[in-house]
């Protein structure tokens, strides 16, 4: 393509049809403005995994806007080509590469090369962006994606207000950050601060990818556009609530950052947090983004402070050891490269909450996830109380279930209810039977739109809904950062114990009983 040419135009949106029937489609959104998305760490793995290929995919299905650049910025002396050249093989690896789709894309792709910490960096790439703008037709609407190391964060939104980057008037600026959002309360706000010299709250989009899975926004839609569970959902009825998001692969090439951060840090501040809110939250007047995160925000409030002095009694805290996954061996923890011989960084923690309202007193929400364990699960269970009078109890013994309210998030988008049933026969024996309604099945072949498509998505159109409001952020800093300093505190006393268990297990054996919970 010559420097001067503009590409041709995106194809028109396939997603914008109407369904048969007739109604506008509600596989996607309108179609957002024409914008430049600029992704800072463009060289990262981030961007190749996940932001690439996310907004490969928008292109290939007709999502993206007509007026389109995509601005790799970075310290690595790449050119423009050198930069299409890596997307291309980044969704070549991803198995997503269709010649006709990429052939149509790659021209709107550019790099910058650029330090982060240098002014003069957000300078020359705001001149970049002007002389785009004038030649693709982008509005001079901005979405600046933060894919670095956090520590780049606060230089970064300062040069690009310093550059008069975060200016809006002619188009929308917004500044989209990555979790982690600071590694403690005081962090957190000191990031915050920095974000806010030049960036109002509602041009900063901070992301949680988790709350973009097709199932975790439909938890909302359950409970809120139905209305058979809304007397079940509180204290009378719900025994207990587990939520466990279970990886199966270790901490692979990420240990540098891993090291840092433990599994308290990197899920449960986040998205252990929020799949929590998803279920204790009231409902909102509105299902607008402030509404929502409002009601929120009051779920962390309530949130029972830990008395330091008896973390065991409500955390279990776990590294894995050597083991096997796949019929393979697979090394321990401290065996994985760049991890410490002696770290005591958690894999896997379990860990046992309250929530002090009216509506879920007495209830505990049960938090689990963990790294290197035998399945790869994202699952919440709405564990319901018993019935009052067993009927049956005299010929079929204590052992009768509970019903559980069981929503699968990985593998599967199911949402399914456990109830007791008659095994057919002239004894009377119970079974325990399942309803289960598969999203993926009743919807084949409509196509889900993936986590980071939607939030890609959603910040081109400027929906805060799915993202972190900053209240929230502190609120949960402030929940667990005394947690963190009690644990990381080297012998402190009462810090809970750090237990071992096998790569390809269910855990610690400490917290069997949790994870039983979950089947
Ligand atoms: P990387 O470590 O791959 O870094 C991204 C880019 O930032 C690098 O290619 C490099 O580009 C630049 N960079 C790396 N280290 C430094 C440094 N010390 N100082 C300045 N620049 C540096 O990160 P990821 O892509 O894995 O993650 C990006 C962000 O997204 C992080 O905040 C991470 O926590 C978050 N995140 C990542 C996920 C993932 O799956 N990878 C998942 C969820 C969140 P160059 O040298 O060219 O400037």
């Amino acid at each position: 393509m010559s420097p001067g040419a503009a590409p041709g135009p995106v194809p028109p949106a396939a997603f914008e049809a109407a369904p048969p029937g007739g109604g506008p489609s509600c596989l996607l959104p309108p179609r957002p403005a024409p914008c430049t998305v600029v992704i800072f760490g463009a060289s990262g793995d981030l961007a190749a995994r996940m932001i690439l290929p996310a907004l490969y995919d928008l292109h290939r299905h007709g999502a993206l806007p007509g007026g389109l650049a995509v601005v790799g910025a970075a310290r690595t002396p790449w050119s423009d080509e050198a930069f299409r050249e890596h997307a291309r093989r980044a969704l070549e690896r991803a198995g997503r590469l269709d010649q006709d789709a990429w052939a149509a894309l790659a021209p709107r792709l550019f790099y910058q090369p650029l330090d982060y910490a240098d002014p003069g960096g957000c300078a020359a790439l705001a001149a970049r962006l002007d002389e785009l703008d004038a030649r693709l037709g982008t509005g001079g609407n901005r979405l600046f994606y933060l894919a670095t190391p956090p520590t780049v964060y606060a230089d970064l939104a300062r040069n690009l207000g310093a550059a008069g980057l975060a200016r809006q008037g002619r188009g929308f600026s917004r500044i989209v950050v990555e979790k982690p959002f600071g590694r403690d309360l005081g962090s957190a706000r000191a990031l915050d601060a920095a974000l806010h010299e030049h960036f109002a709250e509602q041009q900063i989009f901070r992301i949680d990818h988790y709350l973009a899975k097709e199932t975790v926004q439909n938890i909302l839609l359950l409970r809120f556009a139905n209305a058979v569970f809304e007397p079940l959902w509180n204290r009378r009825y719900v025994e207990s609530v587990t939520c466990a998001a279970m990886e199966t692969l270790g901490v692979g090439h990420r240990a540098g950052y891993y090291e840092h951060s433990g599994v308290l840090r990197d899920m449960f501040q986040n998205h252990m947090m929020q799949l929590l809110a998803l279920v204790a939250m009231e409902p909102p007047p509105a299902f607008d983004a402030e509404a929502v995160r409002d009601e929120k925000a009051k779920v962390y409030r309530a949130l029972r402070p830990f008395d330091p002095d008896r973390l065991d009694a409500d955390l279990v805290l776990g590294q894995y050891g050597p083991g096997a996954a796949g019929g393979a061996a697979a090394p321990g923890y401290r065996q994985e490269p760049g991890v410490a011989p002696d770290s005591t960084t958690p894999t896997f923690a379990a860990m046992r909450l309250w929530v002090d309202n009216w509506r879920w007193q007495g209830v505990p929400f049960h938090l689990v996830s963990g790294k290197a364990l035998r399945e790869k699960l994202t699952r919440i269970v709405v564990r319901f109380r018993e019935v009052p009078h067993s009927l049956f109890r005299h010929i079929l013994g204590e052992d009768i279930g509970a019903n559980r309210l069981i929503l699968d998030i990985h593998p599967g988008n199911a949402v399914s209810l456990a109830v007791q049933a008659k095994l057919p026969g002239a004894r009377l024996c119970l079974q325990p039977a399942t309803m289960r309604f598969d999203f993926d099945a009743a919807h084949a072949p409509a196509r889900a739109l993936d986590a980071y498509e939607k939030v890609l998505l959603d910040c081109m159109l400027g929906d805060q809904m799915l993202f972190w409001r900053q209240d929230a952020v502190e609120q949960c800093w402030g929940f667990l950062t005394p947690v963190l300093e009690r644990c990381e505190a080297c012998g402190a006393q009462g810090a809970p114990a750090l237990h071992g268990y096998a790569a390809g297990s269910w855990g610690p054996a400490a917290s069997l009983e949790t994870v039983q919970g979950l089947f």
